[in-house]
């Protein structure tokens, strides 16, 4: 001790990772050429190697340094060969796309008629979602078959989806991530920031995928990234000074797009600190950005009246403005007046939207997914060898009241957990009661709901 107060000009040493003074964190380790570390940042830092290093691997052996975080030294970070996991076995529904054989390669309205079974309405977006990713997987394929090698290059399908909150854009990703087996990582655009600054960087999104993908690089590199809200980081308009922020962000995400090898930290969102890094190419990756877009109509409705004779213009305006699929005429001139800038629109060329569910929609969406939440309510209450009906109406008053919420089908689960309260609550304490009828009039709350007995 003595010794190291010498050496430090009376100055107390601290942990190069944790920041902790030697007087709080206990005696610190010294390393060449002039590291400091504590005990437990050097064993947490142990411990996350041998999790993901294969030790019997003389090849990760050799690649294997110690990682030294670039802002003590020049960045001497040094890439490990991540341990091969074995592939988990495909979930019962899945589609295993792990081999990617294009003989087992879904057709798009196979995959359009899995999509249907958990996703409602939405028909063109499910068959547009279902063909870009079929060709997506087609191209991956291409350039892996030597006798596909033709000189023809099939360009990456990314996506860039539109439609109201809560209409499903994020459901339909995850459920086609999950039925084709493949590993998913959703990420919010208004987290990202360009490197450097407070936030996540764009990269860590393929973190984010690698850790979904059981750290298997392979994997994660014929992935699914999802990002959403893309159009809160569209360029701010009128804005006097150069919008860095959403701007910046876009240019940012250009490269991932596109195709490029990025050093990616392992089983951490920033690279600082002593966390390995691998390298992931995003060339296979399949990005799918999706965004509500407000006031994206009002530019595209300009757009469409503007050849109009004057006299035509309110009525074709009023035409419009009540067209359900209005979205689905969003060029590329609308999306770079929104603010989106024409490099980044061009990295995702199958461009579509979704409708905003309406009450029809929603009422469908309690019970006709496979997995929907009137059915789970059934299941609960069959244990208890009750059953659980709703009537027509009821369904229609709850979605009447979700759509009142403004915020799509996502209301959808809070106000039925609301009702469904006192149900589950009540029900079991009488062993008698054999079937509940839920009725329009309970969920407005001017009744109860109908109770029958066992044995009736
Ligand atoms: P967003 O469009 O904002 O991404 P989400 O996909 O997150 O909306 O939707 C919220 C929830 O609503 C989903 O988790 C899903 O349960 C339900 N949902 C939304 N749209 C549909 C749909 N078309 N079919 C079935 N469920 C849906």
């Amino acid at each position: 001790m003595e010794d190291t107060k010498e050496k430090n000009d009376g100055y107390e040493r601290f942990c190069m990772v944790c920041r902790r003074p030697e007087s709080v964190a206990g005696k610190l380790i010294t390393m060449p050429p002039n590291l400091c570390l504590c005990q437990d940042c050097l064993q947490k830092s142990f411990d996350m190697v041998s999790e993901q290093v294969d030790f019997t691997d003389p090849n990760a052996m050799a690649n294997l340094k110690i990682m030294i975080p670039p802002e003590m030294m020049n960045q001497n970070q040094v890439k490990i060969k991540l341990k091969k996991k074995e592939a988990p076995k495909p979930k019962e529904d899945a589609v295993d796309m792990g081999a990617l054989n294009i003989e087992k390669l879904p057709a798009p309205h196979e995959i359009k008629a899995m999509l249907d079974e958990y996703v409602i309405g939405q028909e063109h977006a499910k068959k547009a979602i279902s063909v870009a990713v079929y060709n997506h997987y087609k191209r991956v394929k291409n350039q892996e078959l030597p006798e596909y090698q033709d000189g023809v290059t099939i360009e990456k399908s990314n996506m860039l989806m539109i439609g109201p909150t809560g209409c499903g854009k994020t459901f339909l990703v995850q459920t086609l991530a999950r039925l084709l087996n493949v590993p998913l990582a959703i990420t919010d655009a208004t987290s990202l920031t360009e490197a450097g600054y407070i936030g996540d960087d764009v990269e860590s999104v393929l973190s984010k995928l690698l850790a979904n993908a059981d750290n298997d690089v392979e994997k994660a590199e014929k992935g699914i990234v999802f990002i959403d809200e893309i159009d809160k980081i569209a360029k701010k308009k009128n804005a006097h000074s150069r919008d860095v922020s959403g701007e910046s962000v876009q240019q940012g995400l250009l490269k991932l797009l596109e195709g490029a090898d990025v050093e990616v930290p392992v089983g951490a969102t920033s690279k600082n600190g002593m966390v390995p890094l691998t390298t992931v190419n995003t060339k296979n990756i399949l990005f799918i950005c999706g965004g509500a877009f407000p006031g994206l109509d009002e530019i595209l409705i300009d757009r469409l009246t503007k050849s109009a004779s004057m006299g035509f213009n309110s009525e074709l305006r009023d035409k419009y403005d009540k067209d359900p699929d209005l979205l689905r005429k969003v060029k590329v001139e609308d999306l770079r007046e929104f603010g989106m800038i024409p490099e980044f629109i061009g990295r995702l060329p199958v461009v579509f939207a979704l409708r905003g569910l309406d009450e029809k929609a929603m009422a469908r969406i309690l019970t006709e997914p496979k997995n929907a939440i009137v059915k789970q309510y059934q299941k609960l209450l069959l244990m208890d060898e009750v059953k659980l009906d709703f009537t027509e109406e009821a369904l229609l008053a709850i979605a009447r009241m979700a759509k009142e919420r403004d915020t799509g089908a996502r209301a959808l689960r809070s106000i039925i957990e609301e009702f469904m309260l006192d149900i589950m609550y009540e029900i079991p304490k009488d062993q008698t009661i054999g079937k509940v009828t839920i009725t329009k009039e309970y969920i407005e709350g001017k009744g109860a709901p109908i109770i029958e007995l066992r044995g009736n």
